[in-house]
């Protein structure tokens, strides 16, 4: 995803990230206003923001240091976690939890094809084999019943994913990962200060990966990422690989990476975190706008609203909706100046980049439909009511209600 080439070119697979750096984002005219407004959000914090930016510039201390330690302070604090370890991405939040349990080749690991590509990818990456389960229907996340099934000699551990800020079935997961002794690592990518039965998401696992991608819930000014665990052991493994494997300046006990977090980058996410309980609290007024104004026109009867388990605390990362005419109604929103997004269009089991793994059609029907039906909808904290008045008006008139 740092590859700016792979942005522009994609059509397929790109995640809530990629697109937001391109096409629909900030300004484009065609749109009544933008899927994500960023430049709104930064409008409500930009002398805190200017402030920090100052300060780590005057310090002229940019790797690691004091502010990435302040930022791994308050977020273990704000999570309820004993560790958070900074890093330079999600995708390397992922791939250091792997390395840090030394997940590798001949070993599997068990994620859902219906995720952003850096899921599967980190696994991918370290030389061990994505092993796919289907999801729920209804929350987009996996499907607990269907995990035992895919367990072999050779896992090692489970990778449920808290899509769009919802957070996964965790607890069969967890007695399943105990009877079997997994890893778990919760991607918790878009949903951080998401809540399980009370508890916030990435800390119920082995460890919790997190990242700061503009798009995000807490986003940065770039790339970073974050990975939390209670395991001390777990925590300096991971601070090692982060630094090439070392401890000790200039010596070496194992081979780690250069995935580090910017100060500039933790300075700027320390001033963000202090508003991300309002913003999620923001995201959840609009998500219950949306319902009202749907209901008001009955759409319920046409689009599959996101449903919530009554155990779970939503953070929005998304509002995704389910529509069987999905790409028709994009097209028609699209024509009425709607900014409306797709993730994902591919389920990953049929990526080019997984075809060695051998799976075919048909094996995923949860996630493939998924594929064909989901569309989310603006849904960032600073929208408008009459916007998302705007957004279900035409989706009605799509609708004929
Ligand atoms: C964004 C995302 C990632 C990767 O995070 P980056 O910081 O973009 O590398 C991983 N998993 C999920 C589910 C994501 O949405």
């Amino acid at each position: 995803m740092a590859d700016s080439r792979l942005q522009r070119n994609s059509s397929v697979a790109t995640g809530p990230s990629a697109q937001t750096a391109t096409k629909t984002s900030q300004n484009n005219p065609s749109y009544l206003f933008p899927f994500l407004d960023l430049r709104a959000q930064f409008a409500t914090i930009k002398d805190e923001v200017m402030q920090a930016v100052t300060r780590v510039m005057d310090s002229q201390h940019f790797i690691l240091g004091p502010e990435v330690q302040a930022l791994e302070n308050g977020i273990a604090t704000f999570l309820g976690s004993r560790f958070a370890i900074g890093c330079a991405s999600g995708s390397d939040a992922l791939m250091l939890a792997l390395l840090a349990l030394k997940v590798g080749p001949g070993d599997e690991v068990i994620t859902t094809p219906f995720t952003f590509v850096a899921t599967a990818g980190a696994v991918a990456r370290v030389g061990a084999k994505p092993v796919f389960v289907d999801i729920e229907p209804g929350t987009f996340n996996i499907d607990p019943n269907l995990i035992k099934p895919a367990i072999t000699e050779q896992t090692r551990a489970i990778i449920p994913v808290h899509l769009f800020g919802l957070a996964a079935e965790l607890d069969p997961i967890l007695k399943l990962a105990g009877e079997y002794r997994l890893a778990v690592i919760e991607d918790a990518a878009q949903a951080i200060g998401a809540r399980y039965k009370g508890t916030p998401v990435g800390t119920l696992g082995t460890m919790g990966c997190f990242s700061f991608f503009p798009s995000k819930n807490l986003g940065g000014a770039g790339d970073g990422g974050l990975v939390t665990t209670n395991d001390p052991e777990l925590a300096n493994s991971l601070r090692i690989m982060r630094v090439h494997g070392s401890r000790k300046k200039y010596y070496y006990e194992v081979l780690g990476t250069n995935s580090r977090l910017d100060a500039l980058q933790a300075a700027i996410l320390r001033v963000k975190l202090g508003h991300l309980d309002t913003w999620a609290r923001a995201r959840q007024r609009n998500a219950e706008r949306y319902r009202a104004l749907c209901s008001e026109r009955g759409l319920e009867k046409s689009i599959k609203l996101p449903s919530i388990p009554v155990d779970r605390y939503h953070v929005y990362n998304q509002f995704t909706i389910r529509c069987s005419q999905r790409d028709g109604l994009q097209e028609f929103l699209r024509g009425r100046g709607i900014p409306t997004e797709i993730y994902y269009p591919y389920p990953l089991h049929l990526q080019p980049a997984f075809s060695y793994l051998g799976y075919h059609a048909g094996q995923f029907p949860q996630s493939e439909a998924a594929s064909q039906e989901a569309l989310s909808l603006p849904i960032y904290p600073e929208l408008r009511e009459e916007q998302q008045a705007q957004v279900v008006r035409a989706i009605a008139e799509f609708c004929g209600a």
